[in-house]
């Protein structure tokens, strides 16, 4: 590990004024720290954050379901807080399928959102990686590369990575506005639209200016139905906790009387650079008649344009098989799928 300074800032607008070029801002530090000591990462400064930024989840009297979630607060406290399982029980169960419960303790909300891919290739120094070192390539597209937990939606030569939180797969599904203070002031920015696909900067993961601080992340109803609808996160792994997706699926939807479906909405995680929220699907599925059929077609049209690489076909499958087994089980009386207001 190389030296680095390390300061703790007091506001929001303490920790912009500290920041310059080579700074980090710190959370928890539960994947920053583990890159630095893989050499992936190497801020000369460390600014903490998680006393600048605010914490906890906050309700306003008479708009219930208008949720401010603080950048500062532990995972496990959102997933934990009551007006989050009622109004936001996707958000929970896509926090609580994350990482450990020790690791959910220590992660913020803002470190969650912009934690860095878990692309093999990413975390190996000794392998070509643009998104690391601009410029130099993508091993990913050479021969035999191990591309099976890459993307299969919106990648191209640049980088095949996929981005990794369950967390905000749901706050995309669910239409969050992200609070971000930095050097030109304070801007508010809506999920989708945070993560950016790779492009010719690869090195991007998000819209995010040098020195942007993450304040506050906003749930409303207005930018989603709120219940008695439905909700689900479901995330295939290959271990039953502290493995990141496969494919997940956040979904939620609508069905009015006699079966029509009013509105949906989807995100998917582990099949794209930026969580992938589903609008052909959910455009297909608005109006339709609730059944496996129109799951089926919603999926086959979010999943068209699919392009998998040599080793993760089987994601494409994956994922159509996911979104049509969540939808058919929250459309069920009875299925499995979370009420609101039930623990995750
Ligand atoms: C073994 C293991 C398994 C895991 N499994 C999963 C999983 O299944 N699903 C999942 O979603 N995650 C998983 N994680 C990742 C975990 O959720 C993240 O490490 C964690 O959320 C990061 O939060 P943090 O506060 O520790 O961020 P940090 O490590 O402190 O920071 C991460 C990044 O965010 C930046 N940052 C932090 N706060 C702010 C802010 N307020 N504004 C601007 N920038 C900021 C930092 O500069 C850094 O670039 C796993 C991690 C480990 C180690």
């Amino acid at each position: 590990m190389r030296p680095f300074r390390y300061a703790r800032a007091t506001d929001a607008a303490d920790a912009v004024a500290r920041y310059r070029p080579g700074t980090a801002y710190l959370g928890g530090g539960t994947n920053l720290v583990d890159l630095m000591r893989l050499g992936v990462a190497a801020p000369d400064q460390l600014i903490d954050v998680t006393g600048a930024t605010i914490k906890g989840v906050f309700t306003l009297p008479n708009e219930p379901g208008r949720l401010f979630i603080g950048a500062a607060t532990r995972n496990s406290d959102v997933a934990a807080h009551p007006a989050v399982r009622e109004f936001y029980p996707m958000l929970a169960r896509a926090l609580v399928s994350g990482a450990s419960g020790q690791i959910r303790n220590m992660a913020t909300v803002g470190g969650n959102l912009l934690q860095r891919t878990r692309c093999p290739y990413f975390q190996d120094t000794s392998m070509a990686c643009g998104k690391r070192d601009p410029g130099s390539g993508c091993q990913a597209n050479a021969p035999g590369a191990d591309t099976e937990n890459l993307a299969i939606l919106g990648h191209c030569e640049s980088c095949r990575a996929t981005h990794p939180s369950d967390m905000a797969v749901a706050l995309t599904a669910l239409g969050a506005t992200v609070h971000v203070t930095g050097p030109a002031g304070d801007r508010q920015i809506p999920m989708p639209g945070l993560h950016r696909l790779p492009g010719r900067e690869p090195e991007r993961d998000t819209v995010l200016e040098d020195g942007e601080l993450i304040n506050v992340v906003e749930l409303s109803p207005e930018t989603f139905v709120p219940p008695p609808v439905r909700q689900a996160y479901r995330k295939v792994r290959e271990r039953a906790s502290f493995a990141f997706a496969l494919v997940s699926v956040a979904a939620a939807i609508d069905v009015g009387p006699g079966g029509r479906i009013g509105a949906a909405r989807l995100a998917l995680g582990g099949v794209a650079h930026a969580p992938w929220r589903c609008h052909y699907a959910e455009r297909a599925l608005a109006g339709a008649s609730a059944s496996r059929a129109a799951f089926e077609h919603a999926a086959d049209a979010e999943l068209r344009p699919a392009r998998p690489l040599p080793g993760n076909e089987y994601k494409v499958r994956l994922a159509r098989n996911l979104i049509t087994a969540t939808l058919e089980e929250l459309v069920t009386p009875g299925g499995a799928g979370p009420s609101p207001g039930k623990r995750p």
